[in-house]
């Protein structure tokens, strides 16, 4: 990942540097020599080499291994801690070959109602070797009861030979460590403690960057307490301590890439707003009052210099493109350019659609530009008016589309009135900073560019694209990341940036993954969409979910089957896509069908679409490429097989293709009987069709995975904090950091000199974990 901003604050480009960190915790482990080679590979395995690597592998959790005061005489459910005198060691058989070690244990200074433990291990000959009556030693368990006796099986223990050895592994609270592969815990405990022994205090944690107001302590008796705490409170103290300074060096980064931002001279993209209001009167609906007040945002970023760094966060059909083409028109009409970008060639071409519908109307000048008309230099516009609407409508003509709902009829006629016989007389409405559209016989036109350029996002990385570019407007954010964001604010002057995602996040997460952004939500629907029903069915139901498929299609709907191949990059066996397909040829015969996956090719995946969308064939067997670009009103009910190898995310994607008419539409969600866990998840989407609601389900089952992808969001991976257990945490961090940022912006003031190295190092270990 390269980024050629250089930033007012620090300059990003500027290598990892280990310098910032304390002399000896960036040693190498191989310096010390009482690490064994073996050791060494075992722990570079896990990813450790340096003393700061094993500092901070922090523990998974921690176990109570103070020692139990007195033996037990019942069982329990916790483990603890015991120490006793082996009185008696035996073997027994049990079928055949297989052999019991049992090695009975005495309190040391027992009382009357003292039971004795017995130990219990199976099939582990080593052990046997190891127990001795007459011995001491330290078992960790939980006591069950057997028959009449109380028993331990399997516990881990220790022969009281050393006492320190005992005193790292027992009668303490004891860490234990995630994935130790090639290692055991007990040597990856022993080598940390000798490690923090073995080093002064001042190396022995990490820095402190968080300011004392945030963070109590030093984060060397932070690190201590989180290996070997003293009491659970000292723990917990040392957590919160680590999980701050952690949160905060993050947000450093984040709200120093925004003040970055802020500090930018831009220019204003404003016009008077005479364009967008035929715009918005042109329209068949009322914009909802989500939509008004984010046009509003976006109108007042445009309207100042600061350049606009906006995200807008709206469910799959909520209306953003409303919102896109509003700002867009406000630019064009202050007489600058806007480009609107799409992450695929599919989705360009339907925003173009979309806006050459909307927009010819009022003569604006609209441009296409993705990918396989790259090769195409010279200046824009860079193919003549003619010739775009011939190539546009040669792929459109197949293309689904999207985005136009009610308003215009999807199917185009060839007599419909294109912009040339429009404009003459529309070109009044202009603001007079820009000529309108006249048809490219008139030599006049050369110098005329489009005001408005739908592409791909390798729009970007073209230089010569733009003479004037105001805003640009980015769709589907999440396949956009941070250093893409980054290329397009470095430009000069920086233009103003809106992206747009159609996936809800948790709220929580905002302030990280778009920490850098000020962000818009639309939190409301248009009120014109029909109902959805969700319903959770057992396959063993699959009759009567038939029969139901088949009321829908005699009614004249039509049907959306996604058939369980999740991944595209799972190798598709055409012939089971194909056995798949018969299967349900068979099943709703007499109605057509047609098969619809990734791997066809390009055309022909549109070809399917369109007779889909034309109503030709009706139902559509499909793999989760539905997922981006389809609407089609008419189709009623989605079945999805499989439902719980889908996340939940990527089902209310999914769901999101139906439910774009009038007509109430069902969603069914077919799982199997064994997949129990997973009708709790899916019953989620029964419950609720809000895609912040689905969101903070779908974290809380598994985790913040792929929405922390550290290329995309740019920041470094986490090493203690959690986003969802310690959001309060990351509350903290984020007004400790804007608070710093906001009173010296760029970090000019001598005592805020050590926060520009900490955003340096964090910018190291981005490049660091991509490469
Ligand atoms: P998304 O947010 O998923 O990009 P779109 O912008 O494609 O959604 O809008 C979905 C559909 O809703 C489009 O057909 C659009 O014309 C229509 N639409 C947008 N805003 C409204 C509104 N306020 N009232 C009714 N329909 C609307
Ligand atoms: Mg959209």
């Amino acid at each position: 990942m390269k980024s050629s901003t250089r930033s007012p604050i620090t300059d990003h480009r500027s290598p990892p540097s280990s310098q910032s960190l304390p002399g000896r915790i960036s040693r190498s482990l191989s310096e010390l020599d009482w690490i064994p080679r073996p050791r060494l590979l075992a722990l570079r395995r896990l990813g450790i080499e340096t003393v700061e690597n094993l500092l901070t592998h922090f523990p998974r959790r921690h176990e109570d291994r103070h020692e139990f005061p007195h033996f037990p005489r019942e069982e329990s459910d916790v483990p603890i801690c015991l120490c006793g005198e082996v009185v008696k060691t035996s073997i027994r058989r049990f079928g055949g070959w297989k052999k019991i070690f049992e090695a009975t244990l005495e309190e040391s200074s027992p009382n009357a109602l003292s039971e004795p433990l017995v130990c219990r291990w199976f099939n582990l000959h080593y052990v046997q070797k190891m127990i001795a009556t007459g011995q001491r030693i330290v078992v960790f368990g939980k006591p069950r009861l057997r028959g009449k006796r109380i028993c331990m099986d399997h516990p881990e223990f220790e022969v009281i030979e050393n006492d320190e050895e005992i005193s790292i592994h027992f009668r303490r609270i004891t860490p234990i460590y995630p994935a130790t592969e090639g290692l055991s815990q007990r040597v990856l405990r022993s080598m940390i403690y000798r490690l923090l022994n073995e080093l002064p205090d001042a190396d022995a944690g990490l820095k402190t960057w968080a300011p004392s107001n945030l963070v109590k302590g030093e984060s060397s008796e932070a690190i201590r307490s989180i290996h070997f705490p003293d009491t659970w409170d000292a723990r917990d103290a040392a957590h919160q301590h680590l999980v701050l300074n952690e949160f905060f060096a993050m947000q450093m980064l984040i709200v120093s890439r925004r003040a970055d931002a802020s500090i930018r001279q831009g220019e204003k993209h404003c016009g008077a707003g005479a364009l967008l209001d035929r715009f918005l009167r042109s329209l068949p609906f009322e914009l909802t009052a989500a939509q008004s007040k984010v046009i509003g945002e976006i109108r007042n970023d445009l309207a100042t210099t600061r350049p606009m760094n906006r995200l807008l966060q709206g469910d799959v059909g909520s209306g953003k493109t409303v919102i896109a083409i509003a700002g867009m028109l406000l630019a064009a009409e202050g007489g600058y350019q806007a480009a609107f970008m799409a992450p695929t060639q599919i989705l360009a071409e339907q925003h173009y659609d979309v806006l050459r519908r909307w927009l010819e109307p009022l003569s604006v000048r609209l441009a296409l530009r993705t990918a396989a008309r790259q090769e195409e230099s010279g200046p824009l516009p860079l193919f003549e008016r003619g010739s775009a609407q011939g190539s546009a409508r040669a792929v459109l003509g197949s293309a689904p589309v999207r985005g136009a709902g009610a308003v215009v009829s999807t199917a185009r006629t060839s007599d419909e009135p294109r912009g040339e016989e429009k404009s003459s007389s529309a070109g009044d409405a202009m603001t007079g900073t820009r000529d309108a559209y006249v048809p490219r016989s008139d030599a006049s036109t050369l110098r005329d560019e489009p005001q408005i350029i739908v592409g791909t996002h390798a729009l970007l990385y073209d230089k010569v694209s733009f003479s004037n570019l105001g805003l640009v407007v980015i769709d589907e954010q999440h396949k956009f990341g941070v250093a893409q964001r980054a290329q397009l604010s470095a430009r000069e002057p920086a233009p103003d940036v809106l992206v747009m995602t159609a996936t809800p996040i948790p709220r929580t997460l905002t302030m990280t993954i778009y920490g850098d952004l000020d962000v818009s939500t639309i939190n409301e629907m248009p009120r014109n969409r029909g109902k959805i029903v969700t319903a959770v069915r057992d396959e063993s139901k699959l009759g009567e979910v038939l029969a139901f498929l088949r009321t829908q299609l005699e009614a004249g709907h039509q049907v959306y089957v996604i058939y369980p191949l999740i991944d595209e990059s799972e190798k598709l066996d055409a012939k089971a896509a194909a056995a798949e397909y018969e299967l349900w040829r068979e099943r709703l015969r007499p109605f057509r069908c047609d098969l619809l996956h990734g791997r066809l090719p390009a055309l022909e995946k549109q070809e399917i679409m369109e007779r889909f969308r034309r109503g030709e064939t009706k139902a559509l067997i499909s793999t989760t490429v539905l997922e981006v670009g389809v609407d089609v009103p008419n189709a009623t009910v989605m079945l999805i097989e499989n439902a719980e190898r889908f996340g939940l995310a990527q089902l209310h994607q999914l769901r999101g293709r139906i439910g774009r008419g009038e007509h109430k539409s069902y969603c069914i969600l077919l799982t199997s009987a064994q997949a129990k866990e997973a009708s709790a998840k899916l019953a989620v989407l029964e419950r609720t069709r809000d895609g912040f609601e689905v969101a903070e389900a779908d974290w809380e089952l598994r985790g913040p995975g792929d929405l922390l992808g550290t290329a995309q969001s740019g920041l470094p991976a986490l090493k203690i904090g959690n986003l969802r257990t310690d959001a309060h945490l990351m509350r903290r961090a984020r007004a400790a950091a804007v608070s710093i940022l906001e009173r010296d912006p760029r970090l000019e003031l001598p005592e805020n000199q050590r926060f520009r190295r900490l955003i340096v190092e964090q910018q190291g270990r981005i490049f660091s974990n991509v490469s």
